[in-house]
């Protein structure tokens, strides 16, 4: 399978209308552009979501008054050019068949095609068990006997459909028309069947190994031939706070990874607005301190195509990760903490967000594993919520305790650690059911705010770090005056955390409640816990501000360390970056004995070792630093 360094991803979605539809675009100097400013592969669009084609169908519709074939035209101009193109289309939109085929629509409980909001892409959506089902898998035929090399299914999303060809089906199949729960599940697995069938036949008919990748269906589906994270760094819900939280499981689950953000300022559909180089920059230094390639997402102008500030701005950044890609490519990222989640929707849980967070301000070096993972390497596994103790699930954690794992439970995943049985210094007296309690920390006298209380616990026979302390009132209506004002109450005989030997609790859920507020005791409260467990950690920078971010990486016997300074001004919600942010010198001690050099140009950092740890410091810098950590200390390269 093809590895994918640098890409773009061209988001070709064209209003009715324009005349002259690629009127000045020439395939030619498109992927000589292309080529100049470093661009491996593209996604390209065969047809887009207002459901025109852009290359000779027989079944569907091409753009009215476009003559040429694009799509062989990019293809040809591309594969010149050694430059992969994956062919776009949209599985879950055709707004052209749907206003013709008003029975391809979904319909809703109400019976109902059209959503109230027509202006956005999503009014109306199609059913696979309709006509279009057919539609597709023809338009799928088409493009997959064009020369491609992969293809990008769009907007595969779940909704309920209840048309008389879906109802008749779920009926057929014994699924409860009533709950809305049930018909989106018949959804998934109607949606599933097309994912398949489509992968099958575009396999079939292109008669080669194709890159997959289908927005919308589940990682856990296994059709997807790489991990492509939309990360539009403009948004607030797949923005900023987004990848941390994702990137750490995909990289546990694919070998190739690619970070797919945007050079829009807002998103989508942004014509006239890219962002600024240095938030540009900052995607490159996301992506490859995670362990990721880089693609951008992009719209070409229907009728001039690439426009010469966005590819040059591309070029630039891709430029800079070239000179680092000898060194990144096929390293694996150093994680000693493990997260467990089921990270599989796009919207990351907010459990798993906050506890991402939190270790990403603690500098530590973590990912995120599901219940079929291998935990080798794991020192500490982090348990953010509750999770039902299935056979799997309990063998998973067996053989990780066997190998000296440690544990961490947050809140409601109490109750796992103790069904595990390694919980036993503490007693769990019960659910908490404040809606607000507090505990001590430290030499503080002050009562701090748990904000989401779970659980009552008491210690029993381990080392308490913090008590629990109670509430006055829950927040209600008493009659005739409202609650609003909470203050804490009594510290009392049970505890907020207690740590044993080889697993420590927490028993709120200081995921959330850092995530919602970050009270920086939260976090400090966490790390008492992870110094307790794990008190020598791989990588230590003590001194590293809390909006700089580390991470680690080895390649065979070399390590990378990675150190990003950049993070998101926060302008009315919006994390917006226009200049990189400088970073005093910093030092930072790592496990092992290694020489020192900087990257990309290998200049000798002076460094000194300390009880088998390679110590040295970053210098000043803006932005973005990274170092090659190589044995033995003096070996030349
Ligand atoms: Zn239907």
């Amino acid at each position: 399978m093809r590895k994918i360094r640098r890409a773009m991803h061209f988001d070709f979605h064209t209003s009715p209308g324009i005349s002259d539809l690629f009127a000045n675009f020439n395939a030619e100097n498109f992927a000589d552009k292309l080529k100049q400013n470093h661009v491996e592969y593209i996604n390209f669009t065969a047809r887009c979501n207002m459901g025109y084609s852009y290359y000779n169908t027989k079944i569907g519709k091409k753009y009215k008054g476009l003559t040429r074939d694009i799509l062989k035209e990019v293809l040809d101009a591309c594969h010149k050019r050694n430059i992969g193109v994956t062919a776009y289309i949209n599985g879950g939109l055709d707004h052209e068949m749907m206003a013709e085929h008003a029975d391809w629509c979904r319909m809703n409980a109400h019976g109902v095609i059209y959503d109230d909001d027509r202006k956005n892409n999503f009014f109306r959506t199609c059913c696979y068990n309709s006509g279009y089902g057919e539609h597709l898998i023809g338009e799928i035929k088409e493009i997959a006997a064009y020369d491609i090399d992969g293809l990008f299914v769009d907007c595969m999303v779940d909704r309920v459909c209840y048309c008389s060809n879906c109802v008749k089906d779920m009926r057929r199949k014994g699924v409860d028309d009533s709950s809305e729960d049930a018909v989106l599940e018949y959804q998934h697995s109607v949606k599933m069947n097309m994912a398949k069938k489509i992968k099958e036949v575009a396999t079939e008919v292109s008669g080669r190994d194709l890159m997959f990748y289908f927005n919308g269906v589940p990682w856990r589906e296994d059709l997807h031939t790489h991990a492509e994270i939309e990360c539009l760094t403009g948004s607030k819900v797949w923005g900023y706070d987004y990848f941390y939280a994702v990137a750490p499981y995909a990289r546990t689950r694919f070998e190739n990874l690619l970070l797919m953000s945007g050079r829009f300022q807002i998103g989508w559909g942004d014509f006239g607005g890219i962002k600024s180089l240095c938030s540009m920059q900052e995607d490159l230094y996301s992506a490859i301190m995670n362990g990721f390639e880089l693609s951008f997402g992009d719209h070409l102008h229907p009728v001039d195509g690439l426009e010469n500030e966005v590819i040059e701005r591309i070029g630039k950044v891709f430029a800079e990760k070239m000179l680092y890609e000898p060194f990144t490519e096929g390293s694996k990222n150093i994680a000693e903490i493990g997260v467990l989640a089921e990270v599989d929707s796009f919207q990351a849980d907010p459990y798993l967000q906050g506890v991402c967070k939190m270790l990403c301000d603690l500098h530590l070096l973590y990912n995120i594993y599901n219940e079929n993972a291998n935990l080798s390497g794991v020192k500490l596994l982090i348990l953010p919520k509750k999770f039902i103790l299935t056979e799997k699930l309990r063998r998973l954690l067996s053989e990780y305790k066997n190998q000296g794992g440690k544990f961490l439970f947050f809140g409601d995943a109490i109750n796992t650690g103790a069904d595990f049985g390694v919980l036993d210094f503490i007693q769990i007296k019960g659910k908490d059911d404040s809606d607000n309690a507090y505990f001590t920390f430290g030499d503080s006298g002050m009562r701090w705010a748990m904000y989401y209380p779970a659980l009552i616990i008491k210690n029993i026979s381990g080392k308490e770090i913090s008590r629990y302390v109670g509430k006055r009132f829950n927040m209600l209506f008493d009659g005739r005056q409202e609650l609003f004002y909470r203050p804490q109450g009594e510290i009392t005989e049970f505890s907020a955390a207690v740590l044993g030997e080889n697993s420590g609790c927490v028993c709120f859920d200081v995921s959330k409640a850092y995530l919602d507020c970050f009270l920086p005791e939260t976090r400090f409260l966490v790390k008492n816990l992870i110094d307790g467990l794990l008190p020598i950690k791989f990588v230590e920078c003590k001194d590293l501000p809390i909006y700089a971010q580390i991470a680690v990486a080895k390649k065979k016997e070399d390590l990378i360390v990675h150190v990003k300074a950049d993070y998101p001004e926060i302008k009315m919600g919006r994390g917006i970056i226009e200049a990189h942010t400088y970073l005093k010198s910093t030092e930072i001690s790592v496990e092992g004995e290694y020489g020192v050099r900087m990257l990309p140009y290998l200049e000798p950092v002076e460094g000194r070792i300390e009880n088998g740890r390679t110590v040295f410091k970053t210098g000043d810098f803006s932005g973005y630093k990274s170092f090659l950590l190589t044995k033995p200390v003096s070996d030349p390269l």
